[in-house]
C-alpha cells in the first residue's frame, strides 16, 4: 500500500497550482483516537485532509488552524495541521448517529449544518491571519473551494473524499487542491475545467491504488507539470505532559484542590487526539509550586 504523502506542484507554464494528499493512515488514526462514527469519520476525514492542503500551501514554521462551526449535530471541528504534513483535529460530537443522504452517501453536509468556515494562520511573527466565510454546503470541500476564491481570491477547487468501511476503519482518504495563478489564460482554463468534470471521487481514485502523483496526472491532463515539495503525512498531536499541567493550572488552583477531594486525581482529555494525562496530588502540588515561582 502507498503510504500516506502530500505533494505540491505547478505547471510549467506557471499559471496552475495543484496539490494532492493521500490521508488514508492519518484519517484511519484520527477514527481510532476519537472512536468516531461513519458521518463523523467522514466529516473529521475531510476537514483534516483539507487541513493538510492549507497547511502545506504555508511557509516553515507557520501553523494552521481550520475550524467549522455549523449548527448540525456533529457540532464543531477542529484542525490543526503545519508543512510538515501533521496534521490533528477533533470534532464536537464524534459518535453521532448514521446520516445517509438521497444518493445513500454519508450525509456531511447535513451533519455539519450551516455556519462558517474560519481558516488561521499563525505567522509567529505578526498577529495571526484569520479569514472567515459562510458554509456554503457543508460538504468541506465546497466550502474550502469558497474560502479560497472569497476570502483569498485564488479560484479554486477543492475535492476532499473519505472512505469508511462496515468495520468503522477508513478505507480511504484523500484530497487535492487547484489554484489557478494571476497568468492562467482561457484555454487553460478550459482545459482545467474539462479535466475537473472527469472526476467525481477522490476518495475512490486513493482507493483503486493512484498515488498523489497520479491524481495530478489526471487533474492536469494536457499540461505537463513539476513537483516542488512532498512530506510524509501524519495525525500527530503536539500535547505533551507540560502542555497538558499549564492547562490544568488554567482551571486556578482551588478547583484542581476539589477535584483531588473528590477524584483523588485530576484527569485531562486531550480534545486533539483523545490522550489522557493524569495527575495526581504530587503532581497538582508541584503543578502550583512551580506556578508560584514562576509568577
Ligand atoms: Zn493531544
Amino acid at each position: 500500500m502507498v503510504q500516506d504523502y502530500i505533494i505540491r506542484a505547478m505547471t510549467t507554464n506557471k499559471e496552475i497550482r495543484a496539490l494532492a494528499v493521500k490521508s488514508t493512515t492519518a484519517v484511519n488514526d484520527a477514527q481510532k483516537s476519537h472512536q468516531t462514527t461513519p458521518v463523523a469519520t467522514a466529516a473529521l476525514g475531510r476537514a483534516l485532509t483539507g487541513g493538510l492542503l492549507v497547511g502545506s500551501l504555508v511557509k516553515s514554521g507557520m501553523e494552521i488552524g481550520l475550524d467549522i462551526v455549523g449548527d448540525g449535530p456533529l457540532g464543531r471541528i477542529m484542525v490543526n495541521a503545519n508543512y510538515r504534513g501533521e496534521v490533528r483535529g477533533y470534532v464536537g460530537n464524534p459518535n453521532i448517529e448514521l446520516m445517509t443522504n438521497q444518493q445513500g452517501k454519508l450525509d456531511v453536509a447535513r451533519a455539519v449544518g450551516n455556519g462558517q468556515l474560519t481558516i488561521k494562520k499563525d505567522l509567529k511573527v505578526k498577529e495571526p491571519y484569520q479569514g472567515s466565510v459562510p458554509l456554503v454546503s457543508g460538504e468541506i470541500g465546497d466550502d474550502l473551494t469558497y474560502y479560497f476564491t472569497k476570502s483569498e481570491q485564488t479560484p479554486s477547487a477543492v475535492g476532499l473524499g473519505v472512505l469508511v468501511d462496515t468495520d468503522l476503519s477508513v478505507k480511504a482518504a484523500g484530497g487535492f487542491l487547484i489554484q489557478l495563478l494571476p497568468d492562467a489564460t482561457e484555454e487553460t482554463i478550459t482545459q482545467l475545467e474539462s479535466n475537473l468534470s472527469k472526476i467525481n471521487s477522490v476518495s475512490a481514485l486513493i482507493e483503486s491504488g493512484l498515488t498523489p502523483e497520479e491524481i495530478l496526472e489526471k487533474l492536469l491532463d494536457g499540461f505537463e507539470f513539476r513537483v516542488l515539495e512532498k512530506a510524509d503525512v501524519k495525525f500527530k498531536c503536539k500535547c505533551n505532559r507540560d502542555r497538558i499541567a499549564a492547562l490544568a493550572l488554567s482551571l486556578g488552583e482551588e478547583d484542581l484542590k476539589d477535584i483531588l477531594e473528590e477524584q483523588g486525581k485530576v484527569e485531562i482529555r486531550c480534545h486533539f487526539c483523545g490522550e489522557t494525562y493524569k495527575f495526581n496530588e504530587d503532581d497538582i502540588a508541584e503543578i502550583l509550586r512551580r506556578a508560584q515561582k514562576e509568577s
